[in-house]
């Protein structure tokens, strides 16, 4: 392999990939989407196990059948995209005063127990999704719809970030626990902007309050309508796979997974098989999906 790209891909500053920063001191983080050419040399070299390349390879035939898949839709799925396509349109104009009028609104503030504080990590991924069309939507929703009313957006003091029928509140270590950058089980990447929307679709925004569930069904249905799109637009791969806690443990007894094409669901911790989306594997099944590099 020539070394004089790699040379150069170190004097460079750090690119750009769509709206993300190459990491370097990570690049697992960045494994997807597609680095430049340079920096797929670099990542190469790094990387000896599977090259960028054939990773993304597979990748793309997954997607490819995630897309023919999804068509599909359950009666979730649908009551999701009725609540979706009742949502405004907003001006982009509108974005900026309006994320200001909702921390004003809906933020509890920072003196207060669960409060969020500005600029926090937290704050930025919220402040990004106010500058998108969904995100704006769903936040003019908020602040208009008098059904919306006492809604709050906090910060707990656990790991997990969790959404009510009128709370969000984000991790204590939001966007990520214990400084992975991987959903714990898919080992696939987190995108913060869509992690939000998804705890939205938990919200009556997106859910009938008799319905206020957080059952494997439900969260099929928030990955596919709301939260894939968006990982997809950003150069993300889809999520295939949800897994649930049930009880403290690390037994098949203590997890459950949810295939989101098939709907399958099983005990214990699963992966898709790589190369089949819609299929679940044991995760140390050795065609299980697994991260592209050794981190
Ligand atoms: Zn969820």
């Amino acid at each position: 392999m020539g070394n004089t790209a790699i040379q150069r891909t170190k004097r460079e500053n750090t690119p750009k990939i769509g709206q993300r920063k190459i990491n370097r001191a990570n690049p697992c983080m960045d494994d997807f989407p597609t680095p430049s050419g340079t920096l797929r040399a670099a990542y190469a070299e790094h990387h000896n196990k599977m090259s960028h390349i054939q990773h993304r390879k597979e990748a793309n035939a997954r997607i490819i059948k995630y897309k023919q898949a999804v068509k599909k839709k359950t009666t979730l799925d649908n009551k999701i995209l009725v609540r979706k396509a009742q949502l405004p349109s907003v001006n982009p104009g509108e974005y900026d005063s309006n994320f200001k009028k909702f921390v004003d609104k809906c933020f509890i503030k920072p003196s207060q127990s669960q409060g969020i504080a500005f600029s926090s990590p937290g704050y930025i991924a919220f402040e990004a999704l106010s500058k998108t069309s969904y995100g704006a939507a769903v936040i003019k929703a908020l602040l208009t719809n008098p059904d919306y009313d006492s809604f709050l957006v906090g910060q707990g003091s656990t790991q997990e970030t969790r959404a009510g029928d009128r709370v969000i509140l984000i991790g204590a270590g939001f966007p990520f626990k214990s400084d992975k950058k991987r959903f714990e089980t898919s080992r696939q990447l987190i995108l913060p902007v869509a992690i939000l929307y998804h705890e939205l679709g938990h919200t009556r925004l997106f859910q009938e309050q008799s319905e206020g569930t957080h059952d494997l069904p439900h969260e099929a249905a928030i990955v596919k309508i709301l939260e894939n799109p968006i990982r997809m637009a950003a150069g993300y791969e889809p999520r295939y796979t949800y897994t649930n806690r049930l009880q403290e443990g690390s037994d098949d007894k203590s997890f459950e997974t949810i295939n989101v094409l098939s709907g399958k669901k099983l005990p214990g911790k699963r992966v898709i098989d790589k190369s089949e989306p819609a299929k679940l594997v044991s995760m140390t099944d050795p065609r299980g999906l697994k991260p592209p590099h050794r981190c």
